[in-house]
């Protein structure tokens, strides 16, 4: 299989997993101080969907986010606040406080677009041992120095440093942004802060070889990273703004303490405009998932409206888009509605259009291409409807837009969903007799069960 992946700087590649058919991927998570806006939804949503396009094709995958609970400033440099610790101050609230607030609000918000849980999803400060366990490696090797206010990777002991940055990287940045105060402890200006021992006000502190104090941002991946996946791994994935300085230095913490190549790709959705700007808290532009809800939105609407755009571009959010999206999906459901009587769940997924969908999968998840096979599926006059539903429901693998809830009787009665969730467990057990039982006591109540490879629900006979 030629699976083709664009790494942010390299360009597009043949996807080979390190080891066996197994691929480590890991995403930056959410810095919980708010709310998550449906910008870092577009990136997480776009994460999901790599991920079941490489499940659908066959590869396994292990996957881990962390959460940033400890350590991103509010410059995303060395200088001014902790996001959360501002925040819990603001808010009269303790640290940990804000932080499960919004780490509950980012898992409903997930959740509500259907973005799958990782597998591990780690906090920042559950990790704190293995981060000062990587800042004393790269101590021992001579790549950090002290100061007053913490402990910095020197980025002079770097070879070829400044090539490192190439090309894409705005060296503008490092040296100078308009709300960045130059910290004048640092001997580079690039070097970065590995632990901070700057606010002794700060709650959330720990003690270390240098001092008490808490680490700084872009170590915690690295030592997450590091932790559950390994010294090398296959994808890592996050938002464009994320490339410089978090992924920079997120990779030049774990090339130097652990002598290994970092990761295979870098995959980076483009960023989230709304109506043309960049989200702000003085444009009042910064949307939650529940703002549209209320302005009367399905939220797998704006996973459609996600889906119908390359994950890599920029994309400008506009309600009219939306509600484009929104007529489209519905007019899918509807097709599903209209024709459930049809469905014969013993028709095969149509292998032509599984092919083509495979295709646009394996061309560098491209969404508005499988978005665009599923509406041939839908028009196709030579395919009978009942292989439509049978094929589009197997692309919703990818998709998750639900469209199985269309084919299901309106109102399922309780005891019916009741021995379908028991028999989801015997099913989830291998406890196939007492599942089988289940399904002719469900089928003797005139109810058909059908089991996708995900999934299960009733229609009635
Ligand atoms: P943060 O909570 O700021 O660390 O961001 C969480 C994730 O959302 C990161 O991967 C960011 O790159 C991503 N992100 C933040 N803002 C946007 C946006 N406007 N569009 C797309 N992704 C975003
Ligand atoms: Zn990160």
């Amino acid at each position: 299989m030629v699976f083709k992946l664009k790494d942010t700087q390299t360009g597009l590649h043949e996807l080979n997993p390190i080891k066996d058919n197994t691929l480590k991927i890991y995403t930056c998570g959410p810095t919980v101080y708010n709310y998550i806006s449906i910008g870092n939804l577009r990136t997480y949503i776009a994460s999901d969907v790599l991920k079941k396009c490489l499940l659908y094709v066959g590869y396994k995958i292990e996957d881990v986010m962390n959460i940033t609970d400890v350590g991103h400033l509010v410059t995303d440099s060395d200088t001014g606040e902790d996001k959360l610790d501002k925040k819990a101050r603001s808010e009269g609230k303790s640290a940990y406080e804000i932080a499960d607030f919004y780490t509950k609000y980012f898992y409903s918000s997930i959740d509500k677009v259907n973005v799958r849980l990782p597998q591990v999803i780690s906090k920042a400060t559950d990790n704190i041992d293995k981060q000062i366990e990587i800042i004393q490696i790269l101590d021992k090797k001579g790549l950090v120095y002290k100061t007053d206010t913490g402990v910095y990777f020197d980025v002079s002991k770097i070879k070829d440093y400044e090539k490192l940055l190439g090309q894409d990287i705005d060296k503008q940045k490092i040296a100078s942004r308009e709300d960045v105060k130059i910290d004048t402890t640092k001997k580079n200006q690039a070097d970065f802060r590995l632990w901070q021992t700057e606010y002794p006000n700060h709650e959330m502190q720990w003690d270390s070889p240098w001092g008490r104090g808490f680490p700084g941002w872009h170590i915690e991946c690295a030592a997450i990273v590091n932790k559950f996946l390994g010294n090398h791994i296959d994808i890592h994935t996050g938002g464009y703004d994320l490339i410089f300085p978090h992924h920079f230095n997120e990779k030049l913490i774990s090339e130097s303490a652990f002598d290994s190549k970092f990761v295979n790709f870098w995959v980076h959705s483009g960023l989230l405009l709304v109506e043309g700007e960049k989200m702000s808290k003085s444009l009042e532009n910064i949307y939650t998932i529940e703002d549209i809800e209320s302005k009367g939105f399905d939220p797998l609407s704006l996973r459609y409206l996600f889906l119908t755009s390359h994950y890599s571009t920029k994309l400008n959010f506009t309600f009219s888009s939306l509600q484009s999206a929104q007529n489209a999906l519905f007019r899918i459901y509807n097709f599903i509605k209209l024709n459930k009587s049809l469905f014969d769940k013993d028709k095969k997924v149509s292998l032509e259009y599984k092919n083509k969908f495979e295709e646009k999968i394996k061309n560098n998840v491209d969404s508005p291409g499988m978005i665009d096979v599923l509406w041939q599926v839908i028009k196709d006059k030579n395919l009978d409807t009942s292989s439509k539903i049978t094929t589009i429901l197997d692309f919703d693998r990818v998709l998750s837009l639900d469209l199985h809830k269309y084919l299901l009787t309106e109102e399922v009665p309780e005891d019916i969903s009741n021995m379908l969730l028991e028999r989801k467990e015997y099913r989830d057990n291998k406890e196939w007799n007492e599942a089988d039982n289940l399904r002719i006591k469900i089928e003797d109540r005139g109810y058909i069960v059908i089991d996708l490879k995900d999934n299960t629900f009733v229609i009635e006979k």
